[in-house]
C-alpha cells in the first residue's frame, strides 16, 4: 500500500509539472503520448485505490492556471477536457477498441438502453477558446484556462481572421457563446518556423504549442502575423435565435452564423461499428488534413440525451476523444521561449 501511495504521489507531481509547463508555459518537455501514458497509469491506480487519490491530482482538474499578465474572464459554463480512449494496436496490426465499445455501453446505461446516435468529429490539437457575441457582435474571447476562468484574449482574437467580428444571417441571437479551437495549419506552422530559426530563435515544437504561444501574446500584432484558424465545436448558452435539437444542429447553426466548419470530416452515424470505421477512414486521412489532429471526437448528437447523461468532474459523459496511436512518441519535444 506504500508503495502504492508514493507511486501516486510521483505521478501526480510529475503531472502536475508537465501541466504547468503544456498548459501555462507553453513548453511541454515530454510529449504527448508520454503525459497520456502516465496520466492512464495514474487513472488506473486511483480507480483500484480510491482512498489514495490526492486531492491535487490532475485527474480532477482541467488545463492549468491562467496566465496572470492577462486580465481573467470567469466562465459562466464551465470549460471542460474530455475523457480519452485509446486502440492499442496487437503484432497482427489489429486495433483493440474495448475502450470505445466500454464508452457505448456507459452510454446505453446511462440513457435506460436506448440506442444513441452519435457524431464523430476532428479532435483538433490546438487551444480551446469561448467567443462571446451579443446582439451578433464579438464582446469577449476567453482561452479555457483551469476550466472556471481563463484569460481574456479579445484583442488578438479579432486578428483571426476566420472569426467573424460580426454574425452573419437572419436569426441573430441576442447572446451566443461560441466554443472551438484555435489552430495552426500545417503550413503556416512550417512557414513560422522557419522565419524563427532564420531569426536566431527557438523553433516550436508543434503546432499546437504555436497556435498557444501566439494567441497568447500580450501584443495582438504578433497574433495577427502568425495565421491562426478556428473551428466552433459547440455552443454553450444562447439567447434568442435558432434553437437546435442536435449537436449537428448546432454546428450547421455555427456555420449559417458565419464559421468555418471541418467538411466533409464529421460524420453522424447509429452505431458505433460505423463510427469506428469512419475513424478508420479519418486515420488514414490524417497526414493529408491541412492541420493537425490527434484522434476523433465521439459526441452523443441529442442535446436532450447529453443532459439526460450530464457529466464528471472533468468532463462530459456524452463524449469522448478517441486518440490516434502516438506518432511523435518517439521525437524529443525541444522546449520553447515563452513569448509573451
Ligand atoms: P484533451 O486535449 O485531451 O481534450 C479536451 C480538449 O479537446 C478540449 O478542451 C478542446 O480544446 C479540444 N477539442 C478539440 N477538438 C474538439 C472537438 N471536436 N470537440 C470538443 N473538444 C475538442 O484534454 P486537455 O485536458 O486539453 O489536455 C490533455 C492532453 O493534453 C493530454 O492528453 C496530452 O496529450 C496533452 N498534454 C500534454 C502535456 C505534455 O507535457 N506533453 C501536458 C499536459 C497535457
Amino acid at each position: 500500500m506504500n508503495d502504492t501511495a508514493a507511486k501516486i504521489r510521483e505521478l501526480t507531481d510529475l503531472l502536475n509539472r508537465y501541466g504547468y509547463e503544456y498548459y501555462t508555459l507553453d513548453a511541454p518537455s515530454v510529449p504527448d503520448a508520454e503525459y497520456d501514458r502516465l496520466f492512464h497509469e495514474l487513472e488506473a491506480l486511483e480507480a483500484a485505490h480510491p482512498a489514495l487519490k490526492l486531492p491535487d491530482s490532475p485527474t480532477l482538474r482541467v488545463g492549468g492556471a491562467p496566465l496572470s499578465a492577462f486580465a481573467q474572464v470567469r466562465h459562466e459554463v464551465p470549460m471542460l477536457s474530455l475523457s480519452n480512449a485509446f486502440s492499442p494496436q496487437d503484432e497482427s496490426g489489429a486495433f483493440d477498441h474495448a475502450e470505445m465499445t466500454a464508452f457505448d455501453e456507459r452510454v446505453r446505461g446511462g440513457l435506460g438502453g436506448k440506442p444513441p446516435q452519435y457524431v464523430i468529429e476532428p479532435k483538433f490539437d490546438g487551444l480551446a477558446v469561448s467567443l462571446l457575441y451579443r446582439d451578433g457582435v464579438l464582446v469577449q474571447a476567453a482561452t479555457r484556462g483551469d476550466g472556471s476562468s481563463g484569460e481574456d484574449v479579445t484583442q488578438n482574437i479579432r486578428t483571426v481572421s476566420d472569426i467573424p467580428l460580426r454574425l452573419r444571417g437572419g436569426d441573430t441571437p441576442a447572446l451566443i457563446e461560441i466554443r472551438g479551437e484555435v489552430l495552426m495549419f500545417k503550413a503556416d506552422f512550417a512557414a513560422l518556423n522557419l522565419r524563427q530559426e532564420e531569426n536566431g530563435r527557438k523553433p516550436f515544437a508543434n503546432p499546437r504549442n504555436a497556435a498557444a504561444g501566439s494567441l497568447r501574446q500580450l501584443d495582438p500584432r504578433i497574433t495577427a502575423q502568425r495565421k491562426l484558424h478556428f473551428f466552433p465545436y459547440s455552443i454553450a448558452r444562447q439567447e434568442g435565435g435558432f434553437s437546435a435539437g442536435t449537436h449537428m444542429q448546432e454546428l450547421d447553426y455555427c456555420g449559417r452564423l458565419g464559421f468555418a466548419l471541418p467538411e466533409g470530416n464529421c460524420g453522424c452515424f447509429g452505431s458505433m461499428a460505423e463510427i469506428l470505421a469512419f475513424y478508420e477512414q479519418m486515420r488514414q486521412k490524417r497526414p493529408a488534413l491541412p492541420y493537425e489532429i490527434d484522434g476523433m471526437v465521439v459526441k452523443v448528437n441529442s442535446l436532450a440525451q447529453q443532459h439526460e447523461l450530464g457529466f464528471i468532474s472533468r468532463a462530459p459523459r456524452w463524449a469522448v476523444a478517441h486518440k490516434f496511436p502516438a506518432e511523435e512518441a518517439l521525437t524529443v519535444v525541444e522546449a520553447i521561449d515563452v513569448q509573451i
